[in-house]
């Protein structure tokens, strides 16, 4: 199955992909992730999108459908991966579902998890994340330490779009152009509404529970 992770920025997309991907055979594809490289590496396309990164504005549709269809187009990727920051406009939708049905698939569910704004500021100014294992934790909700974080501290580091300035511009985005794309999957009865507002694992558990039932 393939799934969408959908809600405002600090929803906790990342964190419970990475829940999913420990218990279930998915693979995580964050847009976020795949264009932070290309900016850590200094690629052409880096250069390019790094300051509309950086203001919290969204990269072309162009660049991130590219970089989903070929995602999508490798068999070893085939009806297994999570969508996490994908898609995010209307035309993403059209491109994705273009490309699946290219490669005979489909999406399965799409949870969306609904957040507060005040919850969302204070997730995403206390997040830091491994860039070793990857691992993303909050330094006031869910800070790193010897039993949940196994790398060196030296590896842990603040997203350069995480402060409160950038913030209110991906929340505004998020709002005019990515919300009303759950339209869509509501009317195609994909949509699942998940209280992203409660912890980790209590949220984790809804979702774990839904996958199970449809895996068993
Ligand atoms: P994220 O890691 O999902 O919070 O994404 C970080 C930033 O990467 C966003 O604020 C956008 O600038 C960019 N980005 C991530 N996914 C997309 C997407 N699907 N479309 C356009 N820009 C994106």
């Amino acid at each position: 199955m393939n799934l969408i992770i959908f809600g405002p920025p600090g929803a906790g997309k990342g964190t419970q992909s990475n829940n999913i991907i420990n218990n279930f055979d998915l693979k995580q594809v964050s847009t976020g992730d795949l264009l932070r490289s290309e900016i850590k590496t200094q690629t052409d396309l880096g250069k390019k999108i790094e300051s509309i990164i950086n203001s919290g504005n969204l990269a072309s549709d162009d660049v991130v459908n590219t970089l989903i269809r070929k995602i999508i187009s490798d068999p070893k990727n085939f009806n297994r991966l999570i969508f996490d920051g994908y898609p995010r406009t209307i035309s993403q939708v059209y491109s994705l579902e273009k490309s699946l049905k290219e490669f005979n698939q489909k999406v399965s569910i799409v949870f969306n998890l609904y957040v507060d704004k005040d919850i969302v500021s204070k997730r995403v100014n206390g997040r830091v994340i491994c860039t070793r294992c990857f691992g993303i934790f909050n330094v006031y909700l869910n800070p790193p330490n010897s039993k949940n974080h196994k790398c060196e501290k030296k590896y842990l580091e603040k997203r350069t779009d995480d402060n409160s300035k950038t913030i209110l511009n991906r929340y505004e985005t998020y709002v005019e152009k990515t919300k009303p794309i759950l339209d869509y999957y509501n009317k195609k009865g994909l949509l699942l509404e998940i209280d992203g507002n409660q912890k980790i694992d209590e949220i984790y558990a809804k979702i774990q529970g839904i996958l199970q039932d449809i895996r068993d």
